[in-house]
């Protein structure tokens, strides 16, 4: 039996007497609740835009897609009116059943198959990124009508993932002949894009980026090209919260480069945020099922490995980019011995470790570990290997951000139940302010209700 029930559209509503962790536990101590399965803290992702447009007033985000697709997060992200980018079709669909408008999406992939092409000029997605020659002859033969963006490569040193190696042409020795090609061709290029590297940490890098972005301006009006008019300064910020002075700095270098090098307020200026939005949003709880003592030759323990129902095949796969996670125990344990253990995830296969060397107390079969700051690049990745489910997503509001949310689109009322935390699960009574919110079937799955 799987002891969370409700469809992941709903978000849960606390009362002012809950919190994010009163909820967990709830959700944890359920009938039946075995499944690993994240939190999600809908105020965080708030409380994140909000930061984003007082620290960066200019940079209109456009939220990573690919980070985590979860329709909490999409869903939350259109109602603050963000933008999307979009990497694929698959993408572009999901965003655009919410009803957002497609001119809210940047397409920002340099390398894209032809048949997402023509599924962009299709829907109107009419905003892509290049990267080389031959994906503008594709563009002009499926969407000469797509305004494109040429991703540079400038790479920060301190980041967890380099992109560059992959995509972004120089832009000293290539722009130019692909902004001379693009307008032989007729084809429109209205800016530039970057991606520094994903967990950026080094502010300098998006100056350097923006300075180089700057040359590339510079060249298109030497080749006559007048279009030029966004500069995109792709994703790559921290999102948890002991990394939020980085954030800062980081906004300030921002600001200041743009002010520097893109004065005029008739370059646009967006951005391509993922882990920002979403890294401190979540949290994984997952469910010790087995364990393992390890002992020497004289039965001395040695250590303990627990098994979870969650692993490398599914949120940890970031471990093989050597990402470190860090679960801690559901219940207190303070002054209970710590014992040397590891934790494994439930296939089969040898290398599905989620944590090594670590201390815990001892752990009872049943207990919970809880992984904080587990929005970003986990539950996207995660697949079902060996048939394993990937956890859902429960998500929390608190009574004061549901007032702001319910009627914004794509959400309506009715997407918002009462916490678990509450002990009320099926009636919303005691936090609803109207009679006709009253009325309304909050069990009944409704669509999405879109207007913009
Ligand atoms: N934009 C592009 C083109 C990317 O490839 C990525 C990540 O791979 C992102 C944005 C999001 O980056 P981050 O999550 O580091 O902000």
């Amino acid at each position: 039996m799987q002891g969370l029930i409700e469809p992941e559209d709903y978000v849960h509503v606390l009362g002012p007497k809950h919190s994010v962790l009163d909820e967990l536990r709830a959700v944890c101590h359920t009938t039946g609740q075995e499944d690993a399965f994240y939190l999600c803290d809908v105020d965080d992702i708030v409380h994140k835009m909000q930061l984003w447009r007082q620290l960066l007033p200019r940079v209109r985000p456009h939220y990573a897609v690919k980070c985590n697709a979860s329709r909490v997060v999409l869903s939350t992200l259109a109602a603050l009116g963000a933008g999307f980018d979009c990497a694929t079709k698959g993408e572009i669909e999901e965003v655009l059943s919410l009803g957002v408008d497609p001119s809210r999406i940047i397409f920002a992939h340099p390398a894209k198959p032809a048949t997402h092409i023509r599924y962009a000029a299709g829907c109107g997605v009419n905003l892509a990124t290049f990267d080389n020659e031959e994906e503008l002859y594709k563009i002009r033969a499926l969407h000469p009508k797509c305004k494109l963006v040429l991703r540079i490569r400038s790479d920060a040193e301190d980041a967890m993932v380099c992109l560059g190696v992959k995509f972004g042409c120089d832009a000293e020795r290539e722009a130019p002949r692909l902004l001379r090609t693009a307008r032989d061709l007729g084809l429109q290029v209205v800016g530039v894009s970057f991606h520094v590297g994903s967990g950026c940490r080094e502010q300098k890098a998006y100056r350097a980026a923006i300075r180089a972005a700057r040359l590339v301006f510079d060249a298109a009006a030497g080749l006559g090209i007048r279009t030029m008019k966004l500069l995109d300064v792709g994703g790559g910020y921290p999102g948890e919260p002991a990394d939020e002075q980085v954030f800062l700095q980081m906004a300030d270098a921002i600001n200041s480069a743009v002010a520097e090098y893109f004065p005029s307020a008739d370059v646009d200026v967006i951005s391509e945020p993922g882990l920002y939005f979403v890294a401190s949003a979540f949290r994984l709880a997952a469910n010790v099922h087995s364990k393992r003592e390890v002992r020497g030759d004289a039965g001395e323990l040695k250590g303990v490995m627990y098994y979870i129902n969650d692993g490398v095949y599914g949120s940890f796969f970031d471990v093989i980019n050597r990402r470190r996670f860090r679960g801690e125990p559901l219940e207190p344990h303070d002054g209970a011995e710590l014992v040397p253990s590891s934790v494994w995830g439930p296939t089969c296969d040898g290398i599905d470790k989620v944590e090594d060397d670590v201390k815990l107390p001892q752990l009872e079969l049943g207990s919970w570990l809880v992984y904080n700051n587990t929005g970003a690049y986990t539950v996207a990745m995660a697949c079902t290997f060996n048939g394993v489910p990937v956890p859902r997503v429960h998500s929390v509001v608190s009574t004061d951000t549901w007032m702001q949310l319910r009627d914004r689109a794509p959400f309506s009322d009715a997407h918002f139940v009462p916490s678990l935390a509450t002990g009320r699960r099926h009636t919303s009574a005691s936090l609803v302010d109207s009679p006709r919110r009253l009325a309304l079937q909050l069990q009944v799955p409704v669509q999405y209700q879109v207007q913009y």
